[in-house]
């Protein structure tokens, strides 16, 4: 396995033979100067990084302990992290001489972000939808089709992601030779959860820099959300070896994890196989998958990247989480204080960064990946304070 007992190949036959061309690929190009080139070169003409590491001024005085900084993932080209990932995974498709990009999504943002990059690319895109989440978010699958891709609603089961899921991946399989599947976390079997990682790291890389020049150090500590795990990973792998710097991964608590509503995998999951990886699962008592709730599409999943799973048993990351409510407190309080209004995931990182600084000395330093910006939770959030809004 690549992580300790974590992480493997644990796909059917006719998928496995695509992954494994997949991992060949990824093997060859890895390392390869020009392909490293071409994506540090698409992620800062077209995903406008480097992205800013902010002094939150506001928020240092108003918590008064530790010096707080935000990496605004936030302010990347289509408004999250995610956007690092699809352009490399599309470029190394397009090296593979592939010319359909298929997706999964639940909510829809791995969606927009992949059709995003098969429109820049000039590739077909097919993305894959539990008719459910079609109807619940019809804007974003409006925004896909904007985007030119072609949104596939998925009528089994549930109508939901792991039925989209199954899906994407069976049509995957009757259609290898043209197209490329791509994954939207750190999840998955391998090569996945190692190349989205090092797609990811330079959100590490670069805060690691930035701090350097601000502040002549390293940060205290690194926190960052967690649901599949990619945007944490990126944040967290270029300190793994910089032992005395404390990363903290934010799951979702949901409605309590006393409730069955929550997506907390590394607080209460066990050992066990998802999509196609052996990690931490959120598991029923007969051994079903169980089913999750957080308030945040982007943290509502029952497994976590096998990295993580493994960066928790090794002791090297700490696992905390945050209730809906603390979250929808700290999407507020970080919109009043600093004027930025957060992703509703990036707010779990900011609820458990509240409760930290005051604990710590002025003298200390956080560093909070601030993985999406928040305009797309606004409805939402609304609704969850009664606050009504036309149409
Ligand atoms: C998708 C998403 C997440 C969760 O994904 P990870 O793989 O855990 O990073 C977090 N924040 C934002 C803004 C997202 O869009």
């Amino acid at each position: 396995m690549e992580f300790g007992k974590f992480g493997g190949q644990f796909v059917p036959g006719p998928i496995l033979v695509a992954v494994k061309e997949v991992e060949d690929a990824y093997n060859k190009y890895k390392d390869d100067p020009e392909f490293l080139e071409e994506f540090a070169f698409y992620l800062k003409e077209y995903a406008n990084r480097p992205s800013l590491l902010y002094e939150a001024k506001n928020m240092t005085k108003n918590l008064g302990g530790a010096k707080i900084f935000l990496k605004r993932e936030d302010l990347n080209h289509t408004g999250a992290h995610k956007i690092n990932n699809v352009l490399g995974q599309a470029l190394l498709a397009k090296r593979m001489g592939k010319t359909k990009l298929i997706a999964e999504t639940g909510a829809g943002q791995h969606g927009v972000a992949t059709a995003t990059a098969a429109a820049l690319f000039g590739m077909d895109c097919e993305i894959h939808m539990g008719a459910v989440d079609v109807i619940k978010q019809s804007l974003n699958v409006y925004r896909m089709e904007l985007l030119g891709a072609k949104v596939v609603a998925v009528e089994a089961g549930l109508k939901t992601l792991k039925e989209a899921v199954d899906s994407a991946l069976m049509k995957w399989s009757t259609e290898l030779d043209k197209t490329f599947y791509l994954i939207g976390s750190v999840v998955g079997p391998h090569p996945y959860p190692t190349m989205v990682r090092n797609f990811q790291k330079v959100i590490g890389k670069e805060i690691k820099e930035q701090l350097a020049q601000k502040e002549k150090r390293l940060p205290d500590y690194v926190i960052a959300c967690a649901g599949g795990g990619s945007n944490a990973m990126g944040a967290f792998y270029e300190f793994i070896e910089d032992k005395h710097v404390k990363l903290v991964g934010v799951e979702a608590a949901g409605k309590g994890l006393n409730t069955k509503e929550h997506a907390a995998t590394m607080t209460l999951g066990q050992d066990g196989v998802i999509h196609g990886m052996n990690t931490r699962v959120l598991l029923e008592d007969n051994g079903d998958i169980s089913p999750v709730h957080s308030i945040s599409a982007g943290l509502d999943y029952p497994g976590i990247g096998p990295e993580h799973a493994y960066l928790q048993e090794i002791k090297r990351v700490k696992y905390v989480s945050a209730t809906d409510e603390e979250a929808v407190l700290a999407f507020e309080y970080l919109s009043k204080v600093e004027g930025i209004i957060p992703a509703i995931e990036s707010a779990h990182a900011v609820a458990y960064a509240m409760k930290l600084a005051p604990t710590l000395s002025q003298d200390q330093v956080i560093v909070i990946n601030l993985s999406g910006r928040g305009d797309k939770d606004v409805r939402q959030i609304a609704r969850y304070r009664n606050r009504k809004l036309i149409d």
